[in-house]
């Protein structure tokens, strides 16, 4: 059987445990009610998503369940991505195994006193960055929230901290960068706005210059500058009743407050393979990889 989540609904925050991607855990939790469909698959019309039945072996009994997200047509979906949906493609998070920041210090090649200082330095940085998502396709997670957002249109809102396009590879039409993106630029000088960019500025090339003489930076937000879309994204987490973080640390401000201000108003799910440093502000929290807990996570009641 194919790994996949083990979910704790709803545990106070202080039984928020911590399992493991394998379904092999000794499993001491308040668990979802067995169900007797055990074994089974079923696609949902509305989201075109198959579910499927977990089994974790290790308990007393062995339980079966299925990871699903029920979500009533009343409901409006927030999602926040950060950089563990990507990972299942290659890209490397910035936290954790393999992060981004044990080969380099971000305050050397992710803020404006580093393009301040070095500017070929950000450039090279940003170019590795590029080669490396270029190659990268949408996994699983990415594929099954476009299929979400074909379901519930309107009231899907999605924001990702991450600056790489697979949610738009994916088909996702309407996505929010709060950090930027990879694969666009803007200068440092005139009001000219972004544009697509997708070249490596690597040394010895000379760092691009725009006609009006300023440098061409990368389409990014750096530590210490203000998240784009912020009023947007306050908007939609006012109207929303669930939301969902995919694959974030829970430590970057704004994102990791997202949770807090619609804490005890919406539903707060959490779906990743280790719990976020914010998550005792979630009531759900599914335990697993995006791209294997979400595939058949979503099921759109129709009204
Ligand atoms: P982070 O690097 O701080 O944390 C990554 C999180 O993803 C960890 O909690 C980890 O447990 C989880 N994770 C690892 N594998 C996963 C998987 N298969 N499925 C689900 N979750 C998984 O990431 P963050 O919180 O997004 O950090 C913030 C910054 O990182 C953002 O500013 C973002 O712009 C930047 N970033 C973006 C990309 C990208 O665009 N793909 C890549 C690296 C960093
Ligand atoms: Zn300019």
């Amino acid at each position: 059987m194919a790994g996949g989540a083990v979910a704790l609904e709803n545990p106070s925050p202080a039984r928020l445990l911590r399992v493991q991607t394998q379904l092999r855990v000794g499993f001491r939790s308040r668990l979802p009610a067995p169900r007797n469909e055990s074994q089974e698959s079923s696609t949902h019309e509305d989201c075109g998503a198959s579910s499927q039945t977990y089994i974790i072996p290790g308990a007393a009994n062995t339980v079966h369940f299925r990871a699903v997200l029920n979500i009533s047509p009343k409901d409006r979906v927030f999602v926040l991505t950060g950089a563990g949906i990507s990972a299942e493609s290659g890209i490397p998070t910035f936290r954790g195994a393999g992060g981004l920041w044990r080969d380099y210090r971000f305050e050397e090649v992710a803020s404006p006193h580093a393009w301040q200082r070095d500017p070929r330095l950000v450039w090279e940085f940003y170019s590795m960055r590029r080669r490396v998502a270029s190659d990268a396709k949408p996994n699983p997670g990415h594929i099954a929230l476009a299929e979400l957002e074909r379901a519930l249109r309107e009231r899907l809102f999605l924001c990702t901290q991450n600056v790489d396009n697979l949610h738009e590879q994916a088909g996702s039409s309407r996505v929010v960068h709060m950090h930027g993106e990879l694969f666009k630029s803007r200068c440092d000088t005139c009001r000219r706005p972004p544009f697509d960019d997708a070249g490596a500025y690597e040394p010895p090339s000379e760092i691009p210059r725009c006609a009006c003489g300023g440098r061409i930076r990368p389409h990014i937000c750096w530590f210490g500058e203000v998240p784009y879309h912020v009023d947007e994204i306050f908007r939609a987490l006012d109207a929303c009743t669930l939301f969902l973080a995919v694959g974030t640390s829970g430590v970057v401000e704004p994102a990791s407050s997202f949770v807090g201000h619609v804490q005890g108003r919406a539903r707060t799910i959490y779906v990743g393979p280790e719990e976020p440093a914010n998550g005792s502000a979630f009531t759900e929290c599914y335990v697993g990889k995006a791209g294997e807990v979400l595939p058949g996570f979503f099921r759109c009641e129709s009204s």
